[in-house]
């Protein structure tokens, strides 16, 4: 069996729901958290025995849990795994919940990345999305997660807000670039059905979001971050790092290599076995602690399947793939399988095959899900 690249460790607890969010979280209970800490850390045993390179601890949002709690999960996770095996080992912060002995704590465990919940400096656009943070906030949580000792930080960023104005965007980048993180991912608004955002879209209290000054707001990141003087290179298409800062989890995901999940509504891929745990909290803790697997869901992705997903997730990169890495990850010709689509989309500019290189054109960015489209 391969092993597992990446562990991914879900904490479903927020202090609050923001507006767009179908994340799997709910609000914090301190009951709930302790009873799912243990569950993780029974779960945590049946996973612990392999040689992970990458520990991503994501959510919800892990800091809304108490120090105390937090300190259970990570020395769960110290007794557990070979701590110092670990080359990259996140935990995702949320302004407003984190402090000086929080961040020490991380620090202590071995925690050695934050990707921290920013989104905006605008007062405007944190109202909008229903953040719990202000500006001020996040000033104080980056300073705080510095002076801590932390030298890899990722700051995340979401543009295309309803109401977002080009200038508000810039503003925004000024803003990331003052702080001068190793790391920026900036994502694009996606309104998710059944969330807040989308009920006051549809009632007519919030505008739609600008597809076309969404895009324009891409073209201005990337226009705007990677210019030698400001050091960051583009190297996914929501994702940029300086040098030796690119986040090595989302790589495994990217580059479609196995990888091992863990917490309620957590997927697994283990040599093209999909599965994923429960995504309930409750019923995820009840499975754990009546001894049962957390599992409920399960595919084997069919050779072709697998395939396909390999090539989309490559694309995303802006490095793209090598025919033969291709063939080594796969076992599949590029251009037995997808020949007479790859020259269709090279006529059309949106991608390029160089030096047996595929991968997408700035064009071919611009609508990457669409590209993506033609290879299913
Ligand atoms: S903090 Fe993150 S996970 Fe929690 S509600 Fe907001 S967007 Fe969702």
């Amino acid at each position: 069996m391969t092993q597992p690249n990446g562990l991914y460790i879900h904490i479903p607890f927020c202090i609050k729901r923001c507006s767009y969010c179908d994340f799997n979280s709910s609000v914090y209970q301190a009951d709930t958290a302790s009873r799912y800490i243990a569950a993780l850390g029974k779960e945590l045993g049946g996973v612990k025995d392999f040689p992970y390179k990458t520990v991503y601890i994501g959510g919800g949002t892990p800091t809304a849990m108490s120090k105390k709690e937090l300190d259970e999960l990570l020395s769960a996770i110290s007794s557990s795994l070979n701590t110092r095996r670990i080359r990259e080992y996140t935990v995702e912060v949320n302004p407003g919940t984190i402090n000086a002995r929080k961040a020490a704590l991380l620090k202590e465990r071995g925690v050695n990345r934050i990707s921290l919940g920013i989104q905006s400096f605008s007062e405007k656009g944190l109202r909008l999305l229903g953040r719990i943070h202000s500006r001020r906030d996040s000033l104080d949580a980056f300073s705080t997660l510095r002076e801590g000792g932390f030298n890899n930080l990722s700051i995340d960023l979401i543009f295309g807000w309803p109401g977002q104005s080009l200038k508000d965007w810039e503003e925004d980048l000024s803003g990331a670039l003052e702080l001068d993180p190793e790391h920026i991912s900036a994502y694009c608004l996606a309104v998710e059905r059944g969330t807040p955002l989308a009920r006051q879209i549809r009632s007519g209290r919030v505008l739609r979001p600008d597809e076309a000054a969404q895009l324009d707001m891409l073209k201005k990141a990337i226009s705007f971050l990677t210019p030698a003087r400001n050091g960051y290179t583009h190297y996914e298409i929501s994702n940029f790092a300086k040098k030796g800062r690119r986040c090595l989890h989302n790589i495994t995901y990217w580059k479609n290599l196995s990888y091992m999940g863990i917490g309620a509504g957590a997927v697994s891929y283990l040599d093209g076995r999909r599965t994923s745990n429960v995504k309930d909290i409750l019923r995820y803790i009840a499975r754990i602690e009546a001894g049962k697997s957390p599992k409920t869901f399960g595919e084997r992705l069919a050779p072709r399947r697998r395939a396909a997903e390999t090539l989309m997730m490559a694309l995303r990169m802006t490095s793209g793939i090598k025919e033969e890495d291709f063939t080594r990850r796969t076992g599949f010709s590029l251009r037995e399988l997808y020949g007479d689509v790859i020259d269709g989309l090279c006529e059309s500019g949106l991608i390029s095959m160089k030096r047996q290189r595929l991968r997408l054109t700035r064009k071919g960015l611009f609508v990457a899900d669409s590209v993506m489209m033609e290879f299913i």
